[in-house]
């Protein structure tokens, strides 16, 4: 059986953004292949015009929840609505997605503008309409002088902006990227990661992000969902989850911790220099507690050890350093508070608060 969703109502000129996406809801999906489940009690809200970036190792379920939403992959169980109304069952192009991989996935023999009016073709729009309505998100997408070319013949970054500019001009109500930005080089995937945001505020479309790049959910998104085997194991903003992981494979996940060995009594966590409230509920015993590399200074006292490695990262240094036990602390700080390799030094800890998981 098919179902159609109604049309997206036009904007009042081609320059007007529609002002709202579409809302999306999984429930209970669960997607088994040949006895494998992909995907297990997965549920998952996105508001009209949010940005949820599915972040999570590779195999955890991450592109099987896309394609569930995209039609591409039938769901074993549960059920997948855009505002609203079930779509299990209704085909891709019926369900009003736009896509984008991480392959740029062109039609070689087609122009720049060919590729972006593809879509506008397979809906019979007339001739004019389609050069116009391309041509204007190819300016969207900062190409609009580059029409004329064949898609070899224009970079990577510009071929994700010429496949993000085609999945945008059916006016869509729901984007989907999975891992658009994985083959680009760092400088431009960072740029381009920025230009997503930009237009997808701009167009205000509800759109579903997979990447397994923490950095990049955690810039892009309004919210992170952070996903293990199948299902989704915290979902916040991304300062919520960086702050107060709920769980040691979020804490793991998410930004880069030292795991040190610890105690809580009464909600409190025993750090070396001090006590600090552990975050969230925690019952007394003993305790891993996550510690930011920020949260970590060279100090007159405290924690010994010697400085094992130093890396410069442009803005600030990450150094490493072997205390006591052999345990690697890990502190990024400023260039000019720099200590040589086989240094001795002492490290405070300055965390107001910290993350901690029981120790199994
Ligand atoms: P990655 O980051 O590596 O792309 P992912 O989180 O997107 O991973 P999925 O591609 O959703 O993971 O795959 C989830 C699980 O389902 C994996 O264990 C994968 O091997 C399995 N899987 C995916 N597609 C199929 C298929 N067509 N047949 C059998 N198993 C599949």
């Amino acid at each position: 059986m098919t179902a159609t969703l109604p049309e997206r109502p036009a904007a009042a000129s081609s320059t007007t953004p529609v002002p709202e996406g579409a809302t999306v809801a999984f429930r209970s999906v669960a997607k088994e292949y040949a006895g494998h489940r992909a995907l297990t009690g997965f549920d998952l809200d996105l508001g009209a015009g949010e940005l949820v970036a599915l972040l999570g190792p590779s195999g955890c379920g991450k592109t099987t929840a896309l394609r569930s939403l995209a039609g591409l992959e039938a769901v074993t169980s549960g059920t997948v609505s855009i505002d609203g109304r079930d779509v299990v069952g209704v085909p891709t192009h019926r369900r009003d997605v736009g896509m984008v991989f991480q392959a740029y996935s062109l039609f070689p023999h087609l122009t720049v503008q060919q590729n972006v009016e593809f879509g506008l073709r397979m809906r019979r729009v007339a001739r004019a309409e389609r050069a116009r309505r391309a041509a204007e998100m190819l300016d969207l997408v900062g190409l609009g002088d580059l029409g004329t070319r064949y898609a070899h013949q224009v970079s990577g970054g510009q071929q994700q902006r010429v496949a993000l500019a085609r999945a945008l001009v059916t006016r869509p109500r729901v984007l989907l990227l999975d891992e658009p930005l994985s083959a680009l080089d760092a400088k431009v995937r960072v740029q381009l990661r920025d230009e997503i945001r930009r237009i997808q505020r701009e167009l205000s479309i509800t759109t579903l992000f997979v990447t397994h790049d923490q950095e990049e959910a955690l810039a892009v998104a309004d919210r992170v969902a952070v996903m293990r085997a199948g299902g989704i194991e915290q979902i916040g903003a991304p300062e919520e989850l960086y702050a107060t992981p709920a769980t040691q494979f979020v804490a793991e996940f998410v930004g880069t911790s030292n795991r040190l060995r610890s105690e809580v009594v009464s909600g409190r966590v025993r750090l070396p220099g001090g006590e600090v409230p552990a975050v969230g509920a925690c019952a007394d015993g003993p305790v891993w507690a996550y510690v930011r590399p920020e949260d970590v200074v060279f100090a007159e006292r405290g924690l010994a050890g010697t400085v094992e490695q130093v890396s410069f990262r442009g803005a600030t240094v990450r150094s490493v350093v072997r205390t006591a036990g052999d345990v690697l602390i890990t502190l990024d700080h400023r260039a000019d508070r720099r200590r040589p390799v086989g240094d001795a030094v002492c490290l405070a800890i300055t965390a107001q608060a910290v993350a901690v998981a029981a120790i199994d």
